[in-house]
């Protein structure tokens, strides 16, 4: 089967100005590079997608910040002091929401074995109620609370290795026993929105469903590669989800103008072909990877061919040892009562 990618031109048009590092051109690099790889668009289907209704979007948002959005679109204030926001952003909010949860929606369905939604604006900084770090609508949540919703899926897995906390992403499911939410980011003392440290862990139903494993600055692919050992196979073996779902930003990268990790595209391709093969172990191969961050367009880009490649052949990866941080200690001490670690 496919490896499906959701892509649209009109991704194109969220823009936030010139000196905003959220640029068109970073998708517009990733998309004009997977049109150069013969090989592996005959692997590939790309589908243009369609709006998300306010249905859709009331998934993960309220009613008022919904209509917040749309207000502050067409007035052309900002969300907050990093987000600008303009006519085109409320539609194009919706066309990314959209695509998301229709790739997510086809893939489950066995339209596609797996899939990539090539998306802009991102999504995970959106909480129920707030937007930010250049995020309006949460495209990840809303598209694993749809598939919740559908009779094969009990239990969905996100995976958010951006850089900056998926705060939205952790906020929205923060209840949630039917999710369980694993984030590899730089450390909230280091870097925006401040928040995911290991004492976050859920609350009421979801207590132990919200994983943060928090990197110092500095960490590199094999201090991520320990993270990928020591918690993300056994603690998905141990909830085995239905489906996964993964938040992809590349701005842990070492070339990043705004963050401080320094990943290479190989520690991208290990994160990706990891999250592929436990797929393969648990959930039938059902994976779809969402576009978060990542601004240093050409680590970015090959990092996403990376990963593509990885979707296009699954295979288990040949992780090297790894290097565990002291930090890994206290996730897993706050992890204690709920997971065999
Ligand atoms: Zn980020």
């Amino acid at each position: 089967m496919n490896t499906g990618i959701v892509y649209s031109d009109k991704y194109l048009e969220h823009d936030l100005g010139p000196d905003h590092p959220e640029k068109p051109e970073r998708l517009k690099s990733i998309i004009e590079s997977l049109k150069r790889e013969e090989k592996l668009l005959e692997k590939i289907d790309i589908f243009e997608p369609s709006p998300a209704s306010i249905e859709d979007i009331k998934l993960a948002h309220t009613p008022a910040y919904i209509e917040k959005i749309k207000k502050l679109s067409k007035s052309g204030r900002r969300v907050d002091l990093d987000t600008p926001i303009n006519k085109k952003t409320f539609d194009l909010a919706l066309l990314s929401a959209g695509g998301t949860l229709q790739l997510g929606e086809k893939t489950l369905k066995g339209k596609f074995g797996n899939g990539f939604a090539l998306v802009r604006p991102p999504g995970h900084h959106a909480t129920r109620d707030s937007g930010g770090g250049f995020c309006y609508f949460n495209n990840i949540a809303i598209t694993a609370r749809k598939l919740l919703k559908e009779d094969e899926i009990d239990r969905v897995l996100i995976f958010d290795f951006d850089a900056h906390h998926g705060n939205g992403t952790q906020d929205i499911f923060y209840q949630d026993n039917n999710l369980l939410y694993i984030s590899f980011h730089q450390s909230g003392r280091t870097l925006y929105p401040g928040t995911g440290s290991p004492k976050e862990t859920g609350e009421k139903d979801g207590e132990g469903y919200t994983v943060n494993v928090p990197f110092p600055p500095g960490s590199s692919d094999e201090n991520y590669v320990a993270a990928l050992k020591k918690f993300l196979i056994p603690l998905s073996e141990q909830f085995e989800p239905d489906f996964i779902l993964s938040s992809v930003g590349l701005d842990g990268h070492r070339k990043d103008p705004l963050t401080n990790l320094r990943l290479s595209s190989k520690g991208y391709e290990w994160l990706g072909k990891t999250s592929i093969d436990q797929a393969s172990k648990l959930c039938d191969g059902k994976i779809v990877f969402v576009l978060e961050g990542g601004y240093a367009i050409d680590a970015s880009t090959k990092s996403v061919l990376k990963i593509m490649n990885a979707l296009v052949n699954p295979s288990s990866p040949d992780l090297p040892k790894g290097e565990k941080k002291p930090v890994f200690e206290k996730v897993k001490e706050n992890l204690s009562p709920y997971w065999d670690l």
